[in-house]
Order: C-alpha cells, then structure tokens, then sequence
C-alpha cells in the first residue's frame, strides 16, 4: 500500500543533492579546501547583522509563549503589514495584509500555488532550463508538467514556443525571475510581451492563465539590472517570494504567497491556496522568523561577495573560451559545455573534484550550471582547474 510516485521520489533523490553529497564525502577524504564545490545553491553570505540583531533581541527579550506560539495559518497580521508596506514603498503596488500568506519557502509556495490553480486535466507551463523541482510540484497537484524549449542564446523567454502550446487546458505558466539555473533577468519586455500573449490566450480560452512569479532571487542582480515586478505588469499573477536567499536563511523556511486584489478571482484564488496549503500540511510558518520579518522586511543583503565571486569567475573563464548566458541575477553562471556533451564534461570536472551540475538536469542539455556562492578563495583556486578541463577538449 505504498504510493509507487511518492517511494520514487524519495529514493531516486534530486540530482542536485546527490553531487553536493559526493561533495561533502569527497571533501571527508581529500580535505573540504580541496573540493570546489559549485553544485548547490546554498547561500554563502551570512545573515544580514540586522537578522542576527533582532533574533537574539526577540529571544532575550520576549516572553518564550509568544515567541514561540502557533500564529494565524496566513502569518501574524503585523508582520503581514511590514511586508505589504515594504512591497509597496519598493515596487509602489498598493499589497495589503489580507493579500499576504507568509509561508515556509518557495518550495511548498509555488506547490501549494500550482494545487490550488489546478483542475482536471490541467497543465502548467515551465521555461527551460528550469529548476527541476517544478515537476514533483506540478505533478503533486494533479496538473500536466509541460516545458517551453530554451531561448538559446540568450535566455529569455521563447514566447514563440509558447503561443503554440497554449491550449484550454492551461492554467498558469511558471515564471523564474532572476533565473535559477543560468542567472539572467527576464527584462521588462520580455515579461510586458509575456503579458500581452497570456492577456490574448485567456480572451481566446474564456478563462485566465495565470503567472506563477518564483522569486526568491529577486533582490540578488547586479550591474544596475532590475527585476520588474510582475504583478504591476500582469495582475493575474501570483507571487511566491523566499528569504532562503536574500536573508540568507534557507534553513530557517520562510517567505510569502502575494495574490493581489486585482487578479481576477483573486480572493477565491487566495483561499484556494490557503486551503492547499493547509491540505499540504501548512499550520505556520515559524513564529520567531515571523517576529524577526516584522522588524526585517525592509533589510536588503549586502552582494559585494557574490559580486566579486562572478566578476572574477566571468572574466578568467571568458578568458579560456567558456561561453556563458548573460549573468545579472542569482548566483549562477550557465556555460556552454565544452566538446558539447554536459554529463560528459560533469563527469570530467567531477574527476578533478570541480563539481557543476549537468545542464540536462534543468531540461537544457549542452551547458552546466556553476552556482558561486562559494568562497572567493574556492573561485581563485578553482580556475586551473577550469583552464586546464577547457584545455583538455
Ligand atoms: N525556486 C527556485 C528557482 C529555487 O532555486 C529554489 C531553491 O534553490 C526554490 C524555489 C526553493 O527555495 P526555498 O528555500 O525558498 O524553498
């Protein structure tokens, strides 16, 4: 009576954490300083001081009952003001509490999200290279998983691809603005576009398709880029915002679901996701990461290790024939994988202990996906390494 979709998920485990595993047992052989481990998205950067400031202030000085009680399932009304007069003061949209569930990450969001828009013989829509943890949500909520081919070489949304899949049956697509795994921004075109095709298709269908907005990189660009905020271009959209990157605290699971008053049935769809948040198992997100949100919900990271990681990396890697995608946002570099055959390569660099995750495994085969939030110093001494495997080609 085992659920046969539930076991394979379970034991063939998600690609990413099978090579940061070998990392780890690799580095418990040939010591951690040897290992450079570019597979995994782990933020590097502690948490803002602010973070740390008001955590200690809050267990110090908080009665422990109200530290650490269950809240509202949609998250303390404070702290919901606090991030809706942020929203507002940044991105100048008009968010109140009641449009807020505060949540455990972009995981279980965007999962609850594709649950509630889902009805029989749904399908959601991913771009690729998309993050590979989109397909276990879809199909968990009873929606078809369906991918646009990549935008090959620049990585922006292929629209064309899209308008010829549209059909009925969609309702909603995925949208992943900065993009994990190769680390462009969408820009405001292509998102305007993005929303005048969907405006078109739901006429055409009778009914909406909505976005789903993942955004937890959104404060994570550099060179002046600038992530539009969907919502303010396309209404009907959902969004599912996480602190794991910004805030640096992947650990701790906490983010929001924004579903603004003008979606249309925008208050059904935020009951919907509520209610399958809660179906999921959702009861809070933890009450001491909520009190420290209502005093942080404006902090912003400090990106200046990051930034360096990726001017650096840009730069000597452009410099031995590495090509790669334009990369403003995130922390991730997309190279095009020399002699063509990503696994290949992957395995190559693996041998020299240089772990990057196969582009194939975002539905992108030919490229590799490097995160750098990793140590300046792992940069610095990984770029033999990356010279020679080029050479070697
Ligand atoms: N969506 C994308 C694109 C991600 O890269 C990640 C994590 O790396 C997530 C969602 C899940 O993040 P969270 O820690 O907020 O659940």
């Amino acid at each position: 009576m085992i659920n046969p979709v539930s076991l394979a998920l379970g034991t063939k485990r998600n690609t990413i954490m099978e090579l940061a595993d070998h990392g780890r047992a690799r580095a418990a052989i040939v010591g951690k300083e040897n290992v450079f481990d570019f597979s995994i998205g782990n933020p590097s950067i502690p948490a803002p001081e602010a973070v740390q400031t008001a955590l200690l202030d809050i267990l110090q000085n908080m009665p422990p009952l109200a530290v650490h009680s269950y809240t509202s399932t949609m998250g303390d009304p404070h702290t919901r003001a606090m991030v809706a007069a942020d929203l507002n003061a940044r991105f100048g949209c008009a968010a109140k509490p009641e449009e807020l569930l505060l949540c455990c990450g972009a995981a279980p969001e965007v999962s609850a999200v594709c649950k509630a828009l889902t009805t029989e013989g749904a399908e959601i829509f991913v771009f690729a290279p998309y993050f590979p943890e989109y397909k276990p949500y879809i199909e968990q909520a009873g929606a078809i998983f369906r991918v646009v081919p990549p935008d090959i070489p620049e990585f922006q949304l292929n629209l064309a691809a899209l308008e010829e899949v549209l059909s009925p049956n969609t309702s909603a697509v995925i949208i992943n603005n900065p993009n994990n795994p190769v680390g462009t921004v969408y820009s405001r075109a292509t998102i305007e576009a993005l929303a005048a095709l969907l405006e078109r298709k739901s006429a055409e269908f009778g009914h909406r398709i909505y976005i789903i907005a993942d955004e937890p990189y959104r404060e994570l660009v550099y060179d002046g880029a600038t992530v539009p905020f969907i919502p303010n271009i396309y209404p009907h959209t959902v969004v599912c915002y996480s602190y794991s990157k910004s805030l640096s605290l992947p650990g701790e699971r906490l983010g929001y679901i924004y579903v603004p008053a003008e979606a249309q049935d925008g208050r059904d769809l935020y009951y919907a996701i509520v209610g399958a948040a809660r179906a999921m198992g959702h009861v809070c997100a933890p009450s001491l990461m909520q009190l420290m949100l209502a005093r942080c919900a404006h902090v912003q990271p400090d990106l200046s290790t990051y930034d360096r990681n990726r001017r650096t990396l840009v730069e000597a890697l452009t410099s031995y024939g590495y090509e790669m995608a334009k990369a403003d946002g995130a922390f991730y570099l997309f190279l095009k994988a020399p002699g063509g055959d990503d696994r290949a390569f992957s395995q190559k660099a693996m041998a020299k202990d240089l772990l990057l995750m196969p582009g194939s495994d975002f539905g992108c085969p030919g490229y590799l996906r490097l995160c750098y939030c990793v140590s300046y110093d792992t940069v610095v001494r990984s770029l033999p390494i990356f010279q020679a495997l080029i050479e070697a080609e």
